[in-house]
């Protein structure tokens, strides 16, 4: 897997679940709000990637791209 900060070899996952290389482990991603809810949205991996989903998944549908 690859960071997702540099594209380096990643070994960890950060908080927000990113693979992250040593180097990029400490540095937080911020999760936007749901624009429904007003959540801090969630990483979702989906067919079509990594997208942020509303953590109210399925009562709330709030999605957006990376
Ligand atoms: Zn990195
Ligand atoms: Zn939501």
């Amino acid at each position: 897997m690859k960071c997702a900060k540099c594209g380096n070899q990643a070994s960890k996952y950060n908080k927000e679940g990113f693979p992250v290389c040593a180097r990029h482990l400490k540095i937080k991603i911020k999760p936007p709000k749901c624009p429904n809810c007003k959540l801090e949205m969630v990483v979702r991996e989906g067919k079509f990637g990594r997208f942020w989903g509303c953590p109210a998944f399925p009562m709330c549908d709030g999605l957006q791209s990376f």
